[in-house]
C-alpha cells in the first residue's frame, strides 16, 4: 500500500464500481467513478487541486494568501483542505440555499464563509461575481494577497479531468468503455473526460444529464439555452455557457427530473449500500438512458460526485421530499414517521 505525504496525494484515482441493478435492468455494465470517497468527500477535490497547482506553477499564488472562490460549495471545500494542508486562508462565497451540511463543513474546516442571495448569474450580486470582487478588493489593498479561483471559467479545471478522470476511466475499463453520462455544473468534468474518452476513440458516445431548471439540455439539443422547470440538486445545471463547458464534446442531452433522479438514490442505498448525493441520482439516470440509448452489451460509465450524508436534511426528510412531489420509499417514511 502507497502511503500519501499529503492531502492532495489522496485525491483521485477513485474506484470503479458496478452498478448492479442498472447493469442488470440495461443489459449493460454501468459503472460509476466513487468520487464521494476523495479525502474532501466529491469530485470537486480534483478540481480544486487542478486549479490550485496551475496557478502555483504560475507564480499566481503566494505562500499564505487568501483563496477566494464562489461555488455550491464542494469546490470550496476542496479548497479549503488544500489551503489547510498548504498554508493557505479560504474565503467561499455561496447561495445560501445550499444545504446546510455543505455550510457546516466548510465552517469546519476554517473557511471564511460568506452566504449571498441565489440570483441569476446576470445579477452582480451573483456568488461568482461576488467572489471575484472580494479577491479584487483584497488585492487592492495588499496586492498579490488573494487569489480567485474561477472554475467556471479557468480551463484548469477541465484540463485537470480530462488528464486524470478521464485518463482513470479509459485505464480501468481497459479501454472497452462505449458511453460516459453526467451532469454539467462548471463542465470541467464532462468536458475534461469527454476530450479524454474521445482522444482515444472517437465513437465513445458523450452524453450530458441535465437537471430540470437548467439550460443545458436544451442548449445541446437545440442550439437555444433555454431552462424549464426546477430541481433540488445542487451544484448542476447551468443558465449560461461557462468557458469550461462551451467545447465540451457532448453528442446526446437529457433533461432528467428529480422524480427520476432522487428514487435512483434512494434504490441504489437500499439495494447495493451506497450511499450518495444529489447529482449522482441525476447521473446514475443519465447511464441508463444512455445504456438503453446503445442497447444491451455495452458498457457506461458516470460518477458519483458525493455522498448523500452531505444532504441529509433534504435526501432523508420525507417531509422535504412530499412537498417537492418526490416518492417516499416505504423504509424511509418507517424511518423518519411523521
Ligand atoms: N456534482 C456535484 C456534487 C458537484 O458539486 C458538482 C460541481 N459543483 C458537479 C457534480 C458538477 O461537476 P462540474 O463542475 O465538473 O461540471
Amino acid at each position: 500500500m502507497a502511503t500519501y505525504p499529503t492531502l492532495s496525494a489522496g485525491i483521485g484515482h477513485t474506484p470503479l464500481l458496478r452498478l448492479r441493478h442498472a447493469s442488470e435492468a440495461t443489459g449493460c455494465e454501468i459503472l460509476a467513478k466513487a468520487e464521494f470517497l476523495n479525502p474532501g468527500g466529491s469530485i470537486k477535490d480534483r478540481t480544486a487541486l487542478g486549479l490550485l497547482d496551475d496557478a502555483e506553477r504560475q507564480g499566481l499564488v503566494r505562500p499564505g494568501a487568501t483563496l477566494v472562490e464562489g461555488t455550491a460549495g464542494n469546490t470550496g471545500i476542496g479548497l479549503s483542505l488544500l489551503g489547510n494542508s498548504r498554508g493557505y486562508q479560504t474565503v467561499i462565497v455561496m447561495p445560501e440555499t445550499q444545504s446546510r451540511e455543505k455550510i457546516d463543513a466548510l465552517r469546519a474546516a476554517g473557511a471564511d464563509v460568506r452566504l449571498v442571495p441565489a440570483v441569476p448569474w446576470t445579477d452582480p450580486n451573483h456568488y461568482a461575481a461576488t467572489a471575484r470582487l472580494i479577491a479584487d478588493e483584497l488585492n487592492a489593498v495588499v496586492p498579490g494577497s488573494a487569489w480567485f479561483a474561477n472554475q467556471f471559467d479557468n480551463l484548469a479545471n477541465r484540463q485537470w479531468h480530462e488528464d486524470h478522470t478521464g485518463a482513470e476511466i479509459w485505464e480501468q475499463t481497459g479501454g472497452t468503455i462505449d458511453g460516459f453520462a453526467c451532469a454539467s455544473g462548471t463542465g470541467g468534468t464532462i468536458a475534461g473526460v469527454g476530450r479524454a474518452l474521445k482522444a482515444r476513440r472517437e465513437g465513445i458516445v458523450i452524453a450530458l444529464a441535465d437537471p430540470a431548471g437548467s439550460a443545458l439540455a436544451s442548449y445541446v439539443t437545440t442550439g437555444e439555452a433555454k431552462a424549464e422547470g426546477s430541481s433540488i440538486t445542487e451544484g448542476i445545471g447551468n443558465a449560461r455557457l461557462t468557458a469550461n463547458f462551451l467545447d465540451a464534446p457532448i453528442d446526446l442531452a437529457w433533461s432528467i427530473p428529480d422524480t427520476e433522479s432522487i428514487p435512483e438514490i434512494h434504490a441504489l442505498l437500499r439495494q447495493e449500500g451506497y450511499c450518495v448525493g444529489l447529482s449522482s441520482g441525476v447521473n446514475i439516470a443519465g447511464a441508463v438512458r444512455l445504456a438503453r440509448h446503445l442497447g444491451p452489451g455495452h458498457t457506461v460509465v458516470t460518477a458519483l460526485c458525493d455522498s448523500g450524508m452531505r444532504y441529509q436534511a433534504k435526501l432523508f426528510n420525507p417531509a422535504f421530499l412530499r412537498e417537492k412531489g418526490i416518492a417516499v420509499p416505504d423504509w424511509l417514511a418507517a424511518a423518519f414517521p411523521g
